[in-house]
């Protein structure tokens, strides 16, 4: 029976999971609930291999095929973690507890998952080793670097690994992806600039900290408009201006800064980073303050491999026929890219329909996404190591 129908009959179940966890939302690292939950599914499927615990709270389930001629082994992966937010979409299964939300659809990616972990490990019609991720803190803890540090890759052999996102806005059912990156890496920066507080009427005998700041802030749109290459993406924001005065009539003795960075592009990245050190000190240098720039690397850029770009459209395509192959890409980040970095993949987004943006307290998973979304993890393993 070719994967749709069998998901077609699935779906009341894997539905049933999907509320489940939309009922009972975890945060960041601590989806004890779903992680257990996960891994009984897991050991209920039959799974080879079931390891909880990687990454702190990650869960790993390992499927073998029918056949393992070249010792082929593909990870396919899903986050588990909700979002704190305030639900309001009124659902009868609506977060059972207040502030924490399932708001970006990881419920949703993981029953996906869970459903073509138990098609796999009931057809077993591939040639080599299916390994299923799941884990924890996508949402800004970055969950994937703990579970790449923690060895996912070395101890489960994994070669390719893909990774899938539900995206409001795109048709129900459709697929959009593109080669290369498609999502920013994101950092944020404080700078502290450092002079002579004193008398607003005697600024001779200060060193105008707000003075450097405005240049700094002024200096610091240069590296769009001057040292980035005009065809490559960036922005560089500086968001928060925060003196140590309230008065009208003292000049502060510290200002501090803060902002934002996304690039699409690690060279990119590093060169806002040493265009920025040295603006900053410079800057401040040239009128007789110091200024020092804390620059915090966040997730990197999620980077889509050609060929693996290629056979998940390809297996996009046998799903449902709507792909698009060249979709823009985003500014936002996402912490699949530590997996990306260690090993070729793809990321690909799968359509919501017309729902309320993640991230809102009124969004919700569409439930008729599952037989897409499972039939194309289990078509990735099936196509890409077909059985002899
Ligand atoms: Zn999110
Ligand atoms: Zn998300």
């Amino acid at each position: 029976m070719p994967p749709r129908n069998r998901f077609a009959e699935l779906l009341p179940e894997i539905t049933a999971w999907r509320r489940d966890f939309h009922e009972n939302p975890e945060l960041m690292f601590e989806v004890h609930r779903t992680a257990a939950k996960v891994a009984d599914l897991l050991r209920g499927f039959g799974c080879d291999e079931v390891v909880e615990g990687i990454g702190r709270t990650g869960v790993v389930g390992v499927i073998k095929g029918r056949s393992d001629s070249a010792g082929r082994v593909i990870g396919l992966r899903a986050d588990m973690d909700a979002l704190p937010i305030i639900e309001q979409t009124g659902l009868p299964y609506a977060s059972k507890t207040p502030g924490k939300m399932h708001a970006c659809g990881h419920d949703g990616h993981t029953a996906m998952l869970l459903g073509a972990a138990k098609y796999l490990a009931e057809t077993r019609n591939f040639d080599g080793t299916a390994v299923v991720i799941f884990q924890p803190a996508e949402e800004g803890g970055g969950g994937g670097r703990e579970m790449v540090r923690d060895g996912l890759m070395e101890r489960f052999g994994i070669q390719e690994v893909y990774g899938m996102h539900n995206m409001p806005g795109i048709p129900l059912g459709s697929f959009a992806i593109r080669p290369g990156a498609i999502m920013a890496a994101a950092d944020q920066f404080d700078i502290t600039v450092t002079g002579k507080g004193g008398h607003a009427a005697k600024p001779h005998d200060c060193i105008d900290t707000t003075l450097v700041a405005a240049h700094i802030i002024v200096a610091a749109q240069s590296i769009a408009s001057r040292t980035v290459d005009p065809l490559k993406q960036v922005v560089v924001s500086i968001c928060t201006v925060q003196t140590d005065s309230t008065a009208h009539n003292v000049i502060p003795q510290v200002v501090k800064l803060k902002g934002t960075v996304r690039t699409m592009d690690s060279g990119v990245q590093d060169q806002v980073e040493t265009r920025l050190r040295a603006l900053v000190e410079a800057t401040a240098l040239a009128f007789g303050a110091s200024a020092d720039l804390a620059y915090q690397r966040g997730y990197p850029v999620t980077v889509n491999a050609e060929p693996q770009t290629d056979h998940a459209i390809a297996v996009a395509q046998a799903v449902s026929g709507r792909v698009d192959p060249a979709t823009p890409p985003l500014m936002g980040a996402e912490d699949f890219s530590y997996m990306l970095n260690e090993r070729p993949g793809a990321y690909i987004f799968l359509g919501n329909g017309d729902t309320a943006m993640v991230h809102h307290p009124a969004y919700n998973f569409d439930d008729n996404a599952i037989p897409f979304g499972a039939s194309w993890y289990a078509g990735m393993v099936e196509t890409r190591m077909p059985a002899a």
